[in-house]
């Protein structure tokens, strides 16, 4: 019988009312049984959670030693947790090392924040006529939690849902993608070894067609923390009315390269952030702004570093891009890529597939208005554009309707500082790129990029409510 991964409902594990298979994504081989939940299995899970939170206590203390225990547990589980990830996204061995390596700092971020939640004194006797009177602020858990993750991060993205709900004091259900859902279940499972409260955490399995929007119609969760396309985001924002959201969506990334940066630093580190996890990383830079003076030398560099570079099984530890989540995205990427040719791009690197691994791939002689530059690619594939003066890449790199993240490499203070003043994105990195991140960073983006931060201290203070309590003498 095939591997079956279980719904936990209600604190305890339960069969769906379907299965669905869940194949490897570079061979396509059988994987595991994946049971999906009914409406009326949500309904109950969220009501379950809701009971939970209401009759229960879950005290800061006890909070901060469930997280603390994660961490070790998943420091000590480190190979394992790689491995599910790699057969559940086919996502490389070494980006799936790095990811547990991340989500455990995630978890040690988690715990630490969970006994520094805190308020404020409200300094009252600033308003004439009320001496003596005290003000102060105290934050509740906000309630329930949903959490609706992606495919592309699936253990550190769940884990800053996850993480933050529980430091929070909330309960939570978990809807991960429907491609990745073995490290979610592994997760939850660490949880509950780790002495999470049972009945204060569900997972659910299914489409988010269908599963998903049901949890969008159900009247239980207060939050919703999602991950995901800014398709989804705008209509997840619109059918949860007022309750809160925290939308971490879609990106068009720029890095912008000036000719007095360091450019061997910076072509090292754009191959890393171009097409790590191939290319399937919300930050990874799509549009590469090279100044005119170094675009030659710049480009022989990322060429001779790409030519070092081995494509293909994931599961290999000299791997470095893989497959592609799935042969429909495969389809779409290459077809962006040969549309862009016809259109007049030049190939300078790569451009060839095998199956679902599409290898890296640099264009150059790009215009402006292609699929590729106006559209998120979310695959191995960067496009390099000249530029002679900084306001020109900074104008061309405001010109999209997202803004998550940026950089730009220069050893002019001045125009970093321009650069950082002028970019229209939820974070600049003045020599590094925009993939640039750690997990303690107040993180998410502007504009269609989506609204809300991650990173365990802020995603704390979305997840909860404050409260003015104020005392008359
Ligand atoms: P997606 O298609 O939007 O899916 C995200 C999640 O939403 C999945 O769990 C999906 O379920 C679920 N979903 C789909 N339709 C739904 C509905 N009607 N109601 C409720 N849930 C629904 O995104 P993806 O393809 O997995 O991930 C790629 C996107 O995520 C890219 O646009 C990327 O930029 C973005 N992303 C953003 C960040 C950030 O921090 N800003 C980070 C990572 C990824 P199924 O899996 O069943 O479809």
């Amino acid at each position: 019988m095939a591997r079956q991964i279980q719904l936990f409902i209600n604190g305890t594990w339960v069969d769906g009312e379907s299965v669905t298979k869940l194949t490897n994504k570079y061979d396509g081989s059988a994987v595991a049984e994946i049971h999906v939940a009914s409406k009326a299995q949500i309904s109950a899970a969220t009501k379950s959670l809701a009971q939970e939170q209401e009759n229960t206590t879950f005290i800061a203390y006890d909070r901060y030693l469930v997280l603390a225990k994660a961490a070790r547990k998943l420091e000590e589980e480190s190979e394992g947790f790689a491995r599910t990830i790699v057969e559940d996204s086919g996502l490389t061995i070494t980006d799936a090392r790095n990811e547990v390596r991340r989500a455990i700092q995630t978890f040690i971020l988690c715990s630490e924040e969970a006994k520094r939640i805190t308020g404020e004194v409200v300094p009252i006797s600033g308003s004439p006529g009320f001496t003596g009177r005290i003000g102060f602020t105290v934050r509740h858990p906000i309630g329930v939690v949903c959490a609706i993750t992606p495919f592309n991060a699936p253990l550190n993205t769940v884990v800053h849902k996850l993480g933050p709900a529980i430091a929070a004091g909330n309960s939570v259900i978990l809807k991960p993608a429907a491609q990745t859902p073995l490290t979610s279940d592994r997760l939850v499972k660490l949880l509950l070894e780790c002495g999470l409260p049972p009945r204060r955490i569900s997972i659910i399995h299914g489409s988010g067609a269908t599963v998903g929007q049901w949890l969008l119609e159900d009247p239980i969760p207060s939050f919703y923390a999602f991950t995901g396309s800014t398709e989804i985001g705008a209509h997840l924002h619109k059918t949860v009315g007022i309750r809160k959201t925290q939308l971490e969506l879609g990106s068009l990334s720029s890095t912008i390269i000036c000719n007095d940066g360091d450019l061997a630093r910076a072509a090292e580190l754009c191959v890393n952030a171009s097409f790590r996890k191939a290319g399937q990383v919300c930050t990874s830079i799509q549009r590469l702004y090279v100044q005119d003076g170094a675009h030659n030398d710049f480009l022989a560099l990322v060429t001779k570093l790409l030519k070092e570079k081995k494509v293909g099984d994931p599961n290999l530890d000299d791997s470095f891009v893989g497959p592609l989540i799935t042969q429909k995205e495969t389809d779409r990427v290459e077809s962006w890529v040969n549309e862009a040719v016809t259109q007049g791009a030049n190939v300078a690197f790569g451009g060839k597939r095998e199956g679902t691994v599409f290898g890296p791939t640099v264009l150059t002689d790009v215009a402006s208005d292609m699929t590729v530059m106006q559209k998120e690619i979310f695959g191995p594939v960067v496009m390099i554009r000249p530029f002679v003066n900084l306001d020109d890449a900074i104008n061309e790199a405001n010109q999209t309707p997202f803004g998550l993240a940026a950089g730009i490499f220069t050893s002019s203070i001045e125009s970093g500082l321009k650069a950082a003043d002028k970019l229209r994105f939820g974070s600049v990195h003045i020599n590094e790129t925009s993939s640039s991140r750690l997990d303690l960073y107040p993180y998410g983006g502007v504009k269609m990029s989506g609204h809300g931060k991650e990173g365990p201290k802020y995603a704390i203070i979305e997840m909860t409510e404050e409260r003015l309590i104020t005392i008359a003498p």
